[in-house]
């Protein structure tokens, strides 16, 4: 018996010859250091900016579609003035986030290590599942514990106050935060995993575009995706429950909401049961 076995570097992405072509133009073209930095704008422009603007846009394009899918009732939903000033907010949070990259990267040339791999090779398919995967479990850890952190009772009215503002959010405010939280809680848990592996740029811009699209979506208020924003909404409303993303780490501590809304009803069956309850 024979089976088929693609080369390593005949991945799928690697067999599309004009995206092959197009990468090695970009990068005879132009420095590792002005690909890495451009690049990651543009991710963020796109994937960030691009869903935002499509969420926030349906409430004025397609009032009833949009009131059929929010989330959270009319009354909850926040007011012009509100939007308007959490893109205030956002945008500074993005030129942080810019400033702050644009730093590494000096940091990087001048030291010769770079966090990540900009050449014309295009990474294998199963690099970029591997990279992919280590990054997501990765990330997941670094925003649940500094999240749950930033729920300290002496961290919360400081910091993450700022970003529980909306409780019933719309996709803007996933940048909506105070600039220690920008750092700590969203941009480092998706930088750090991919730069641990020094992963491809290309695998990174993929993950990041990954993860801007599920923070946008998470916070869009609206039941898109199978209900996917419907934990995070939920968090933004009840604040105690899912910290996490992905929901393992919820669940291995006890803060998954339908957990602890089954240890509640347990609770009051057995002190109805023992008469406490009237
Ligand atoms: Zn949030
Ligand atoms: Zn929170």
């Amino acid at each position: 018996m024979s089976s088929f076995h693609l080369p390593p570097h005949m991945s799928p992405i690697a067999i599309s010859e004009p995206f092959t072509k197009a990468w090695g133009g970009i990068i005879n073209s132009y420095s590792p250091a002005a690909i890495e930095f451009v690049g990651t704008f543009i991710i963020q422009l796109v994937f960030f900016w691009g869903p935002s603007a499509i969420y926030l846009s349906l409430d004025t394009l397609f009032p009833k579609f949009s009131e059929r899918h929010k989330i959270q009732p009319a009354p909850k939903q926040p007011t012009r003035t509100e939007i308007i000033h959490c893109l205030g907010l956002v945008v500074k949070n993005q030129i942080l986030s810019t400033a702050l990259h644009a730093a590494m990267i000096y940091v990087s040339t001048i030291t010769g290590k770079s966090s990540f791999r900009v050449d014309a090779s295009i990474p294998p398919l199963h690099e970029v599942v591997r990279d992919f995967i280590f990054s997501l479990a990765v990330r997941e850890a670094l925003f649940y514990y500094s999240h749950r952190i930033l729920h300290h009772p002496r961290l919360y009215p400081k910091i993450h106050k700022v970003h529980h503002k909306f409780t019933a959010p719309v996709a803007l405010a996933a940048q909506y935060a105070h600039p220690f939280e920008q750092v700590v809680a969203n941009i480092l848990p998706i930088t750090i995993p991919p730069q641990l592996l020094h992963s491809h740029i290309l695998t990174f811009w993929l993950f990041m575009a990954y993860e801007l699209l599920e923070t946008t979506t998470v916070h869009s208020g609206y039941d898109f995706f199978l209900n996917a924003a419907k934990k995070h909404d939920l968090h933004h409303e009840k604040f105690l429950i899912y910290f996490g993303a992905i929901g393992v780490l919820d669940w291995f501590h006890g803060t998954d909401g339908s957990k602890m809304a089954a240890k509640r009803k347990a609770k009051s069956g057995a002190a109805v049961k023992d008469g406490k309850a009237e």
